[in-house]
């Protein structure tokens, strides 16, 4: 799912002189969820990286802990200001208007993305400096062994 929609913001990425990075993952549990809410949760995130952030780099690196599969996106760009960051989640916010004016977007993109996450038994969370970028975590709790052979029985 990564691999496909790094692929789909790649010639953008470039065109702004961004590099992208996948961290190459040695091997990760698999997860049982809706590929389509994974891919629109991926894409909505790596979009807004590439949205903004000028000639820097996105770093995506995945992981798994004993009881978790997480995600993270980090970007170079310019960041969301502290006291506005417990509100990009909320439909229809965009950060200081005047600079998204010129970006475009409805400042629904988020909210999707929260909703898509929770739906899938997720959370999502996120850290930010401005002019220094922003990284976006998914987490996902792997099932215990027990609830997997409930699953199957
Ligand atoms: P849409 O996604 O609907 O096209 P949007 O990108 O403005 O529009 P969201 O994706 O919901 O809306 O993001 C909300 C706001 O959070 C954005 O307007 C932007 O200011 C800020 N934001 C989101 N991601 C980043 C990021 N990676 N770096 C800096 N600011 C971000
Ligand atoms: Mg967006």
């Amino acid at each position: 799912v990564i691999k496909q929609a790094v692929r789909m913001v790649s010639l953008k990425a470039k065109e702004k002189g961004i590099e992208l990075i996948v961290h190459p993952v040695a091997s990760v549990p698999l997860i049982r969820g809706d590929r389509m809410r994974m891919e629109q949760i991926v894409l909505n995130l790596l979009e807004n990286a590439v949205r903004y952030t000028e000639d820097g780099r996105i770093e995506i690196h995945l992981r798994s802990t004993p009881d978790s599969l997480l995600f993270s996106i980090e970007d170079t760009g310019i960041g969301i200001p502290e006291d506005e960051l417990p509100y990009i989640f909320d439909r229809f916010y965009r950060v200081e208007k005047s600079r998204s004016r010129k970006t475009g977007g409805t400042g629904l993109g988020l909210s999707i993305v929260k909703k898509l996450v929770e739906l899938q038994g997720g959370t999502i969370q996120v850290s930010s400096k401005r002019e220094i970028g922003t990284r976006f975590t998914v987490t996902f709790t792997l099932p215990t062994m027990q609830e997997e052979k409930d699953e199957k029985s």
